[in-house]
């Protein structure tokens, strides 16, 4: 039953085959089995999971139908939940019982999926390795030795050992796309404003979405559209209509023109992943596809501009943990500022305390202008680019990382070597457009993504693409041994 699609379990439920009680069972069975090598959840929720399983059967019973009614699903641990610990992997909110749901984790609810709990991450969401969490590192499933990617890593391991069959993610600089793509998964970071970031605890608001990790194009349709959608309560969600992301999964590929940016393929990429990339276009070309090189003449600018951006807003969203308001307290301040310095200190880890202070030093008065002004024209640049390219075409293509997932601890000393893993996702963030990871092929054993990116709110053309592309291939299908 663990190697059931959303869209297989949807099938089965309907037809009777099993109950969302049943399956639900099996699966925590699996997590208590696996995941102890994994470390992908930080917080299980059996009770409220077999009791959500029920109530969806029971709906089920009075003629309820729907494609995530009775669905197992986990959370990333920064969507808050009420009344669950929602940590983001840090000692600051190790105890921090939210006391609403996020909007992601109602409108879910509301639905029918039914939560088994809250997946692992790295701290506040700032990493692309799952090292940085206070309750451990996650392992990749492929490998036990290597990390799965980040930030989103517990939700990836976690489906790709199919411990459960999709999860949900967020995507500030790539941690949806880049875990995606380490552990052989389809995930899909959408246009900025699709999903709702209320209750979603901020890391850098102006980048950060939430967005589905499955193993198939056709789940992470079913999954976004239980996640997409305005909200009142999210002064940046858009109020654009959602369409139905599956409508278009099976429309044929034949003369759609595919852009491939010349810089994708620059120093610095494995050869044997760029290998992999032109044997998914080729691929693409057999199915109708045009293929064009375009260039995206200010990428190399993205990297420096999200690393002043992202730190810096994450220095102010990052403020309201004092240990007043929220978070960590330290045992007998001795006075106000002792309490402010010392809290600090103690509940966040040293990624998180790098980027504190990168971001406060960027904004702080005489800097402003020379960094974080400077870093939102490049962004405005980044975005140009985006748009003159698809004027000439409709996708993008390239690799989604330029490495393999790397062994545990490798990058440790050198931060900005893990920065430089995000080079190829970073983008879409910088000028809010969706992207999607998808898998294209494996290097030494470990799963490699290939990435697509479309114009604003064209998720289904996307999740077409991917779709089509995994009817005629199987790298998606692969499930790593041992699990
Ligand atoms: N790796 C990037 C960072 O560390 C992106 C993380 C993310 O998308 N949340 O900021």
């Amino acid at each position: 039953m663990h190697q059931l699609t959303l869209a297989e379990i949807a099938r089965g439920l309907a037809d009777k085959k099993f109950s969302s009680e049943e399956l639900t069972k099996t699966l925590l069975a699996r997590i208590a089995q696996f995941d102890p090598q994994l470390n992908s959840f930080i917080t299980l929720t059996e009770d409220l999971a077999i009791e959500q399983a029920k109530a969806a059967d029971a709906r089920r019973a009075n003629g309820e139908s729907g494609a995530l009614l009775g669905a197992p699903i986990a959370h990333k641990d920064l969507f808050c939940t009420l009344g669950v610990r929602t940590s983001c992997a840090s000692k600051m909110l190790d105890n921090f019982k939210a006391p609403y749901d996020a909007t992601v984790v109602a409108k879910l609810a509301e639905a029918g999926a039914v939560s088994l709990g809250k997946t692992n991450m790295d701290e506040f969401a700032m990493g692309s390795a799952n090292e940085s969490s206070y309750y451990g590192a996650v392992k990749n499933p492929w490998n036990l030795e290597h990390v799965p990617g980040g930030s989103s890593g517990g939700s990836a391991a976690a489906v790709a050992a199919r411990l459960l069959p999709a999860a949900t993610g967020t995507d500030t600089g790539g941690s949806i796309r880049q875990p995606a793509a380490l552990t052989n998964l389809t995930g899909l970071k959408p246009t900025y404003g699709r999903v709702s970031r209320w209750g979603m605890i901020a890391y850098a608001s102006s980048l950060d979405q939430g967005g589905p990790l499955a193993r198939t194009a056709e789940d992470c349709a079913i999954l976004l559209q239980g996640m997409a959608g305005f909200d009142p309560k999210d002064s940046t969600s858009i109020d654009e209509p959602v369409p139905d992301f599956s409508a278009d999964l099976n429309t044929s590929l034949k003369g759609l023109r595919i852009g491939v940016p010349a810089e994708f393929f620059s120093e610095g990429l494995d050869p044997r992943i760029a290998e992999l990339v032109h044997n998914s276009i080729k691929e693409l070309e057999k199915l109708g596809a045009v293929i064009k090189t375009i260039s995206l003449p200010n990428m190399q600018h993205a990297i420096p501009a999200y690393y002043v951006i992202a730190p810096a807003e994450a220095s102010s969203n990052l403020s309201r943990f004092d240990g007043v308001r929220f978070g960590h307290r330290c045992e007998d301040p001795k006075d106000l500022t002792d309490l402010y310095k010392r809290s600090r200190a103690e509940g966040f880890g040293p990624e998180v305390q790098r980027r504190i202070l990168v971001g406060a030093y960027a904004l702080s008065a005489g800097y402003y202008d020379a960094y974080y002004l400077q870093a939102q024209k490049i962004r405005r640049l980044i975005k140009n680019d985006f748009v003159a390219a698809f004027n000439e075409v409709d996708v993008i293509l390239g690799p989604t990382t330029p490495n393999p997932a790397w062994k545990i601890g490798a990058k440790n000393s050198d931060p900005v070597s893990a920065y430089l893993e995000d080079v190829y996702t970073i983008t879409a963030n910088l000028a809010g457009l969706p992207g999607l990871s998808m898998p294209a092929g494996f290097v030494d054993g470990l799963p490699v993504g290939v990435q697509l990116l479309a114009p604003y709110f064209q998720e289904g053309r996307l999740l077409n693409v991917a779709h089509q592309y995994q009817l005629n291939t199987d790298w998606h299908t692969r499930s790593p041994a041992g699990f």
